[in-house]
């Protein structure tokens, strides 16, 4: 059994969390190719390694002095290393890191120390062999991943090293120079080592329990989700649920490679398994609820739309030339509405109306801003009648008004669009509706 273990920020934010790791992996022989990310926060108001780093860099950039805060991260590492034990120096890692950014070189580089130096912790402590990732994830000039030249200098060196210690989040070019996946990235490594490796499982530990039906923020004590399939994962990401970085969902879904999102402090919670599918019916009628706010939409009428060949096509392309990506699109005879980011239309909105006029001479078009999409996702829902009813007469009673419905061919998905400010009444009623009250 391969198990693949990623841990995030906060599992390796001090000694005492690199001590709660080291049991996780003597606990299972399987546990033996680790990738780390750099050190999160320790509590609520602490600093991310990440962010110091950048920050760091930007001091550079604009010619101010980043001695302190590069001292303020060394101690961070210092404090682990000490804690822990250990005989070992950064000094040396630490003046390369000042003399590059002294050059005022690209962001990358320095933003990738955070794991490079965990990773040489976490591999001194372990007694682990430590592979840089700079060797083995490959990028191309423009930094799109290289997907089989990465896949292949993986499975060469893991067929050498059956345990390693390989930071998250980066790689490099073949020249060398490091890029860095977008934050949160170190997942997305973890699931190309799980791919490489045809791992049995991808172990994602990090700060919760894995998965909530709904966001803490919103809604008192959600209950967890214990099993979700890809296509759910993939809509409630999309949507805003955090935990796994969204694209490090495909190299291990291609292999039908399982993740568990774990609990770092509480490893004896099972988490959140994902899986290709399952037979398993959720607790539940729906699986989980995410949404997002802030969009806007547009609605076009003209007579005699559904009549008219190429309308569809020539609105789209008018938003395809001004680079907005579309998020929704339900329509009627002879109306059409799509639905945007409100960040990303505003900047072009008149530009994008114009075209409407141009390309389809509209009798009429209406933007509404301020609104959210609510999606409600589970594969429970094709087989249960009356889902959607249950939705709609739970939004009723908390007296939020419903712009828009949109539900997926596949029946795993409704998206609703409701007003900013009825964002969290939306989720709440939703949550008590289908799992409240079912308790
Ligand atoms: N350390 C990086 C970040 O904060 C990457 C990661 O943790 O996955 O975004």
């Amino acid at each position: 059994m391969i198990k693949v273990v990623k841990f995030g920020g906060t599992s390796l934010a001090s000694a005492k969390q690199f001590e709660k790791v080291l049991k996780i992996i003597q606990k299972d022989e399987g546990r033996t190719l680790v990738v780390p990310s750099a050190p999160g926060r320790r509590t609520p108001n602490d600093r991310k390694v990440t962010d110091m780093l950048y920050n760091c860099h930007a001091l550079a950039l604009s010619g101010q002095g980043f001695a302190e805060e590069l001292s303020n991260i060394k101690s961070r590492f210092d404090d682990i290393i000490s804690g822990l034990g250990l005989h070992l120096s950064l000094d040396e890692e630490f003046e390369k890191i000042k003399n590059k950014l002294d050059e005022c070189g690209d962001s990358d580089y320095t933003a990738s120390r955070g794991e490079y130096l965990n990773g040489l912790i976490l591999a001194a402590y372990l007694e682990f062999p430590f592979l840089d990732a700079k060797d083995l994830v490959i990028f191309n000039d423009n930094k799109e991943l290289e997907v089989d030249e990465t896949n292949h200098r993986l499975k060469e060196a893991l067929r050498r090293n059956q345990k390693a210690v390989i930071p998250g989040f980066y790689g490099a070019k073949r020249n060398g120079e490091i890029v860095t996946f977008s934050r949160g990235g170190s997942d997305i490594t973890g699931s190309l080592i799980a791919k490489a490796v045809n791992a049995d499982m991808y172990e994602n530990w990090t700060d919760v329990s894995g998965f909530l039906i709904a966001d803490p923020a919103v809604v008192n004590n959600p209950k967890s989700i214990d099993v979700l399939t890809y296509r759910e994962l993939r809509e409630l990401s999309y949507m805003g649920a955090g935990v796994l970085h969204e694209a490090s969902i495909f190299p291990v879904r291609k292999e039908g490679i399982p993740i568990n999102i774990r609990n770092t402090n509480s490893p004896d919670d099972k988490g959140t398994l994902i899986v290709e599918s399952t037979c398993r019916q959720p607790r539940f009628t729906i699986t989980g609820i995410a949404g997002k706010r802030d969009f806007a939409s547009i609605t076009i009428e003209k007579a005699m739309m559904n009549s008219e060949i190429g309308f569809c096509k020539r609105v789209l392309e008018v938003f395809e030339d001004n680079h907005i990506s579309i998020e929704h699109m339900p329509s009627g005879i002879d109306t059409m509405t799509i639905f945007v980011h409100k960040d990303e239309f505003e900047e072009n909105e008149q530009k994008v109306i114009a075209g409407i006029h141009r390309a389809v001479s509209p009798d009429m078009v209406e933007l509404e801003s301020d609104l959210a999409l609510v999606a409600v996702v589970g594969r429970g829902m094709k087989s249960t009648r009356g889902t959607s009813g249950r939705i709609f007469s739970a939004l009723a009673h908390a007296n939020v008004n419903v712009k828009m419905i949109d539900q997926g061919s596949s029946e795993l998905n409704i998206i609703i669009g409701v007003r900013n400010n009825d964002f969290e009444t939306a989720i709440r009623a939703i949550y008590d509706i289908f799992v409240s009250t079912q308790i």
